[in-house]
């Protein structure tokens, strides 16, 4: 039994930080949670002296693609280098992510369920994955890997990254099915272009009727699958509000539509805002892209500040991979350059991420009963939300019970991002 002592703790609900606080673990998860008056513990067990450190849940990343590497067409088509090092990447992305203090991510596209066995073999170090596979979309959607020349992917697709692409609900349902199949834990589509898609498929062109968006939600739902659906603006972005998806990703011109919103609110649906990657785009070097990104980057502002007036739960995903893999915290840094408290930012990226992956009875909050994952952060990132970018300011990490980061003999620096891992 470990006691976590003394730190000012945030708990990820939302609530009060609390000072002077006690967190009991036992195993995997944690026992019970408070100022540090109003817990007890038995005398054998360890103490772990936080004192001046803020204790927060381990954060997570709801949008993320942890095995891309680049916009560019030969990284999307794996053609620059052999299977295996891009796997290698791919693995030293998980691990680096983890020691960002990210103990769950879901993946939006791209990483496969293999990677899922190996953490929970502990063959690599990473967060707790949930996982979307590929994108689906039919002929001529975001899913459909088309070159500027107009040909097709020619390269044989992976059984555990199924084809995406399904034309009809016939062919919806199979689809879905067979992520389900592949390992999927969460059902990811679109219906729209998005910023970095082909031109011709922009934000607001639709992809999907109503009928295959509604078999794949039923179908999804049916397997217990929740849906996370790529939806920047106009009537694809209406058409998947409306069929009931469980998240919005991006929805960039949803301050158009406040019927929409509305919508969202009062069904629970979430937001995903996705900003750090709109920060990226907005200097891409595709003139088509870069345009898309400047038009939507005031409407999606108002967005988010119109959702969370509404009482949407906004959620923090960075839409990492193409852009690199910066650090994740920095989409809480534009949450609340958007409006948010860092507090409103820091639940964003814990306890309401949580709820959006449907996995908060287990993960995303300081609560008796749910696994151990803490992160242990030098500093007040209430203060100054960019503190949880600096990898020496992230001191301790647990992942259900056990210490898998640990830089308490580190000196922390000004800006010390480029500093060395030391797990
Ligand atoms: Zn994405």
């Amino acid at each position: 039994m470990q006691v976590l002592l003394g730190a000012t703790l945030i708990d990820g609900t939302g609530a009060s930080p609390v000072p002077d606080a006690a967190v009991l673990i036992d195993g995997e998860r944690i026992v019970a949670a408070g100022p540090r008056p109003a817990i007890s513990w038995r005398p054998d067990a360890s103490l772990i002296d936080l004192s001046g450190f803020t204790l927060m849940p381990g954060l997570i990343d709801t949008h993320d693609h942890l095995a891309s590497h680049g916009y560019a067409l030969t990284k999307r088509w794996g053609l620059d280098e052999p299977a295996s090092t891009t796997h290698l990447r791919t693995a030293r992305v998980l691990e680096q992510t983890l020691a960002m203090g990210y103990t769950t991510v879901r993946d939006a596209g791209g990483l496969d369920a293999g990677f899922r066995l190996a953490i929970e073999e502990g063959m690599i170090a990473g967060p707790r994955l949930s996982l979307s596979l590929k994108i689906i979309s039919p002929t001529g959607g975001i899913g459909d890997s088309v070159s500027a020349s107009g040909h097709s992917c020619w390269i044989p697709a992976d059984p555990n990254l199924p084809d995406s692409v399904a034309n009809g609900a016939h062919e919806v349902r199979i689809v879905v099915r067979t992520m389900v199949r592949a390992g999927a834990d969460a059902i990811k589509c679109a219906t729209t272009g998005g910023a970095s898609s082909r031109p011709g498929h922009g934000p607001t062109d639709a992809a999907f009727t109503r009928e295959e968006m509604r078999v794949l939600v039923d179908e999804a739902h049916a397997l217990g699958r929740k849906v996370m659906c790529h939806a920047l603006g106009g009537p694809g972005l209406r058409l998947a509000v409306e069929a009931g998806v469980d998240s919005i990703e991006h929805g960039c011109y949803l301050a158009d539509e406040p019927d929409l919103i509305a919508m969202m609110a009062e069904r629970g649906i979430v937001l995903t805002p996705t900003l750090l990657v709109y920060v990226y785009h907005r200097e891409s070097r595709a003139p088509h892209v870069r345009e898309r990104a400047r038009a939507l980057y005031a409407r999606h502002l108002e967005t988010v500040q119109t959702a969370l007036a509404a009482g949407v739960k906004v959620v923090a995903g960075t839409d990492a991979g193409g852009h690199d893999h910066p650090a994740n915290a920095r989409e809480l840094e534009c949450l609340v350059d958007a409006g948010m408290t860092p507090l409103q930012a820091i639940r964003a990226g814990t306890g309401l991420a949580a709820e959006c992956l449907g996995w908060e009875t287990t993960v995303g909050t300081v609560q008796a009963d749910r696994l151990a994952d803490l992160v242990a952060v030098q500093g007040d990132p209430l203060r100054d939300i960019r503190l949880l970018q600096q990898m020496n300011r992230i001191k301790v990490v647990w992942k259900g019970g056990r210490i898998c980061v640990d830089r308490r003999a580190a000196v922390a620096t000004a800006d010390d991002r480029t500093a060395r891992l030391e797990t």
